[in-house]
């Protein structure tokens, strides 16, 4: 018998219209983890660096993660799997709501995609009946509307849709997939869904999943909810409020907005306001958000409603979370109510809302500085607002200037040349990131931004504090009840960490505390994709309920994997090693790992090296970040290596940048 997976997938062909269940072999389960890790080696054994994204041989991958469909609280992730046509590399982009779920009760652990229908069409998986279905009349509608009609037609209103919008359709870099309650939006993987003509995915299951140890996960579970209610009545102190306690950061509720508006960029991630934050605005940011907020809502199995339907007047409802209530607003230089106001519009379509604002506000500093002319823009309003809505239509109909703007800032700078490529300054790995820029470097996330690969850095980050409190006091009653740390050194790391002098950043922490601190960090991430684990009960907040030393517990009897704290490390490296792998191969290297030049102020080359150095060697990682042979002998990746010797990897430290041009794209 299997636990807490369902032993099979389905594997979708839509070029042939072919659908097929196909048993999977558990074994691959306890080596990779399941969810992120047996979704990198599916694409490592069938999707080789010669295929494009934009291939009818790329796959997408929807994922489950091993515990959803258990009652492990917020245990609730898809986690989609592709070749990035942003990146060129893998992505695996995350959604939460109700749709993992539904997939494990309907008795899938995994949709594989491959292929390309002919015509638009969406998947029906009800239970053991599971069809391709037209979706002709559903093409360019909103992904909340289309998602809507889906329900109607299927007479189904509990099945879970994901779908993506017209953006996703027309192939815009940097397109979402969207889920009525959650949306999975780095890395352009909703463009990949539009190329295989894929509308939708709706799900319905009722089957049961089997638990292990019934009794013992219930314990387990039980405590975690102990927890929780513990850390609502007892915030963490001396960290600002959205971040004192569980969840994604509670945007929906709060009213202090002082952080991000002063410490985050305004413009295209130009602008700091350092004195923007007022009691003025506060009331007026506090009315905008009451006035459109009609309920908070939680994930699948979760009491922490960190989300909202937010019901603009004269717009359809949808929902919103996190730091997506301000990226709008800060891009646009303009007030709360039009964030709320164009995010509406962006949800239908199926935007990423953190590279979507950073685009258009590219697009108007090209504009300002003459680099794209009225020629490009013809009838472009003049106010703020009107040109954020009238880029935003263009990009996602990809309509004149439009057209070269959807495939993200990195492409669209090289496209439209004239020194373009200076106002695409906040990339990593040819992708926008959150758009901050500060003074002194900090180490911890040097390195975080350098080898990150999950693209977006507020899904790398969490357990270690950003910054050390003021005073040692602080820091030791900080320490007292931290039991998630791997070892007690960390908690050393953290009292000996000073604001200021000889503990302080840049060379405090160390490069090899750095190391731990990342690792750390990281692997928490990796285990959550692993799970499907929300991140905001585990790998983002200070102090999660979730750790390193309660999932071996939850692996093992809610899955009868045998497991314990050193099993999980190697099988979490493993994983998290795999994922490189794949990246490596389609020849991301030292040169692709590093932080936008005007990231931080002040800069330190050397030290940069060093930490670069030492992390790599940490990780088993040759000076290039290519995980040696031994590395990969010891994790049982031997595999990885002979496929790299054969391509000649470890000898080719510049691979050729696939820079493939839009028409190109557009033959394929
Ligand atoms: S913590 Fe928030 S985002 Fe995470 S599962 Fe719960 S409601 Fe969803």
């Amino acid at each position: 018998m299997r636990y807490a997976e369902t032993g099979y997938n389905l594997e979708i062909d839509l070029s042939k219209g072919n659908i097929e269940r196909v048993e999977t072999d558990p074994g691959d389960t306890g080596f990779y983890l399941g969810g992120l890790g047996t979704n990198a080696k599916i694409l490592w054994d069938r999707v080789p660096p010669e295929i494009e994204p934009f291939s009818p041989d790329n796959l997408l991958i929807f994922s489950a993660g091993l515990l959803c469909g258990t009652p492990a609280i917020g245990c609730n992730r898809t986690i989609v799997t592709t070749i990035s046509p942003q990146t060129l590399l893998m992505a695996y982009s995350m959604m939460g709501g109700f749709w993992a779920p539904e997939l494990k009760y309907a008795g899938y652990d995994k949709v594989i995609i491959r292929g390309k229908s002919p015509d638009l069409v969406y998947l029906w998986i009800n239970n053991d009946k599971v069809e391709i279905r037209d979706a002709s009349h559903l093409r360019g509608k909103g992904a909340n509307e289309a998602t809507g009609l889906i329900q109607q037609e299927l007479k189904e209103p509990r099945a879970q849709v994901s779908a993506i919008g017209l953006a996703g359709e027309n192939r815009v870099y940097f397109s979402s997939i969207e889920q009525g309650r959650s949306s999975a939006s780095r890395g352009g993987i909703g463009a990949v869904m539009g190329d295989k003509g894929l509308k939708a995915i709706a799900v319905r299951g009722t089957k049961d999943i089997n638990i292990a140890q019934p009794d013992r996960f219930m314990e387990l579970c039980d405590e975690v909810l102990e927890y929780i209610k513990f850390r609502e009545k007892t915030p963490i102190r001396g960290v600002p409020p959205i971040l004192a306690g569980l969840g994604s950061p509670q945007e929906m509720t709060t009213h202090d907005e002082q952080w991000h508006t002063t410490n985050f960029a305004w413009g295209n991630a130009r602008y700091r306001k350092k004195d923007f934050w007022t009691e003025e605005v506060e009331k007026r940011w506090t009315e905008s958000l009451e006035k459109v907020r009609t309920r908070l809502i939680s994930c699948y199995n979760c009491p922490m409603k960190c989300g909202a339907t937010i019901n603009y007047p004269g717009l359809s409802t949808y929902m919103m979370k996190c730091y997506s209530k301000l990226t709008y607003t800060m891009a646009s230089m303009t007030d709360l109510d039009f964030g709320f106001q164009i995010a509406q519009r962006a949800t239908e379509y199926g935007v990423d809302a953190f590279s979507t604002p950073q685009t258009m506000a590219f697009a108007l500093e090209l504009y300002e500085a003459g680099i794209l002319t009225d020629d490009d823009m013809p009838g472009m309003p003049t106010d703020s607002e009107g040109r954020f809505l009238w880029l935003l239509d263009r990009i996602v109909q990809r309509e004149g200037i439009g057209d070269v703007l959807a495939n993200g800032t990195y492409w669209a700078a090289k496209q439209i040349g004239k020194g373009a490529e200076e106002y695409a300054h906040n990339n990593i790995k040819k992708h926008e990131q959150l758009p901050l820029k500060l003074g002194m470097l900090n180490p911890v996330y040097f390195l975080m931004y350098c080898t990150g690969e999950k693209i977006n850095i507020t899904q790398i980050e969490g357990q270690f504090p950003q910054a050390p409190f003021p005073k040692r006091e602080q820091r030791e009653e900080f320490v007292k009840d931290w039991f998630q740390v791997p070892d007690e050194k960390f908690k050393k790391y953290f009292v000996d960490w000073e604001p200021r002098g000889e503990n302080s950043i840049p060379y405090y922490p160390t490069p090899q505390m750095t190391c731990d601190i990342v690792d750390w960090q990281e692997k928490m991430h990796y285990i959550d994709d692993a799970l499907g684990m929300c991140a905001g009960l585990s790998s983002f907040p200070l102090k999660p309920p979730y750790h390193l030393h309660n999932y071996p517990q939850f692996i093992a009897s809610g899955a009868g994997i045998d497991m314990d704290e050193d099993r999980l490390n190697q099988a979490v490296k493993r994983c998290r090693t795999l994922v490189r792998a794949n990246n490596v191969r389609r020849g991301m290297r030292r040169k692709d790992e590093k932080p936008p030049e005007d990231h931080w102020k002040k800069r330190f080359p050397e030290l940069e090296k060093e930490l670069l150095d030492t992390y790599y060697k940490f990780k088993g990682w040759n000076e290039q970040g290519i995980p040696t042979k031994e590395s990969l002998h010891e994790l049982g990746l031997d595999y990885v290596y002979e496929d790299f010797e054969k391509r000649g990897v470890y000898s080719d430290n510049d691979p050729p940048s696939k820079e493939p041009s839009t028409d190109k794209e557009k033959e394929i």
